[in-house]
């Protein structure tokens, strides 16, 4: 069954829409640093603003303990919300207090209005499944109905993003909708060649989508920190590089489910080897199969994939009709280890059918890097919701949605 979509609410002139969005954008010492995240719920707000309602926006913001925190206000949020909008937005002082009841109760139609920090309040993140239906009942008082589009959190089930939806008439605004259709083409109908490209710290984080992928693409191209884990399944030495000697047997596995299905997993051959970890590291080319040491004489530490590989990686995802990419292929963060994940970057921006960047330091990556989103096919707003999504995991804010 598909999402429900904002029609299926009805007439919204005059009506007060709720809107869970994910506005948990990086702050430094009280402005927005990137607002990628408040642009991309525009367009839902815009849609509900052009129909009338009275739209009151709720979000989270970093990890407050379940009380008011000034670091963690939202009062920023409102002020480059305000300003990307072209329009006032009323901001409440509280979450469900008296300044939220006098914010609410003070909309006019086509007006906006954010409320403070979801997690100012216990009951949002609750274990206990009362305490978060009574703190969605709480919320539920300012909406005839509530719209879900922080494609972020809906692998989590917190008041706002699960019992709000199912205390009110709730549908999918247009940021999940649009998610949810990239990465179910992603997993269930993927245009081939498919190639899912790898990379990040620790294989341990993407276990999941290893084994849930594996049987669904063409091919497989590993890099970053979890290619030295994968070397190493295979018998080769890493030196100092990253590696998780827990989990060599699951590659293993992996390696010989590939052979078997036919998947081709392709591993860097060569490497760059940097003396220490650090951005003025001195380093040096070395083959994937014979990493000895740094130049200094000490192990070394892989800290990028090699020229050779980034180039047959960059060859294989621009050939590809359907790519999906997460975790940099390097320490990017440093620039003299940037040239991978820089070569995969440009190579996504090429291919032809559908090239997805998932994964907060990868969208990060790509930012830093200087791409715009509009460079790829889609840059998925949600890390961990879209790793989630990608492993087959149920998310139960796209399941109260109507999702399945
Ligand atoms: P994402 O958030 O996109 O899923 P991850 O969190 O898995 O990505 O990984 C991002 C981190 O991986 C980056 O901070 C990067 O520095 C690190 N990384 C990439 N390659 C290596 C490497 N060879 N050694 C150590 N860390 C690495
Ligand atoms: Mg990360």
């Amino acid at each position: 069954m598909a999402l429900r979509t904002i029609e299926s609410l009805g007439d919204l002139a005059g009506k007060r829409v709720i809107v869970r969005c994910d506005l948990n954008v990086p702050l430094s010492e009280g402005t927005v640093t990137d607002d990628g995240r408040i642009r991309a719920s525009l367009p839902t707000l815009n849609a509900l603003l052009h129909r009338g309602a009275k739209v009151i926006v709720i979000s989270h913001l970093g990890r407050p303990e379940g009380a008011p925190d000034e670091r963690y206000s939202l009062a920023p949020v409102a002020q480059r919300l305000s300003e990307l909008l072209g329009a006032p937005v009323a901001f409440s002082s509280d979450t469900v207090g008296p300044s939220a009841d006098d914010t609410v109760d003070g909309l006019e139609s086509g007006q906006v209005a954010l409320l403070e920090n979801l997690r100012f309040n216990p009951g949002e993140t609750s274990k206990v499944e009362s305490e978060r239906a009574a703190f969605a009942a709480q919320l539920a008082r300012y909406g005839d109905s509530m719209v879900s589009d922080g494609f972020g959190v809906v692998h989590r089930k917190q008041a706002s993003v699960y019992e709000l939806a199912q205390a009110l008439p709730s549908a999918a605004g247009s940021l999940i909708a649009g998610e949810t259709d990239v990465l179910d083409r992603l997993t269930e109908s993927p245009e081939r060649p498919y190639t899912v490209v790898l990379g990040g710290s620790k294989v341990s984080d993407k276990l999941g989508v290893i084994a849930h992928l594996l049987p669904r693409v063409d091919r497989l191209l590993i890099g970053g920190g979890m290619l030295f884990t994968f070397l190493k399944a295979q018998g080769h030495e890493v030196g100092a590089s990253l590696l998780e000697e827990d989990q060599l047997d699951t590659v293993r596995g992996y390696l010989s489910e590939a052979t078997e299905r036919g998947v081709e997993i392709v591993l860097p051959t060569d490497v760059v080897v940097a003396e220490r970890f650090a951005a003025d590291a001195s380093w040096s080319v070395q083959p994937a199969d014979a990493i000895e040491s740094g130049p200094a004489g000490a192990s070394g530490l892989g800290l990028d994939i090699g020229p050779d590989t980034a180039r047959r990686f960059a060859e294989l995802v621009a050939s590809s009709t359907t790519v999906f990419w997460n975790g940099p292929m390097g320490v990017f963060e440093f620039p003299a280890f940037a040239h991978g994940t820089r070569a995969v970057a440009e190579a996504l921006t090429q291919v032809a059918g559908l090239g997805v960047v998932g994964g907060g330091d990868s969208a990060a990556a790509v930012r830093a890097l200087g791409f715009g989103d509009v460079d790829f096919g889609h840059v998925s707003t949600g890390g961990g919701a879209s790793l989630e999504f990608l492993e087959g995991k149920k998310l139960p804010g796209l399941e109260v949605l109507g999702w399945q």
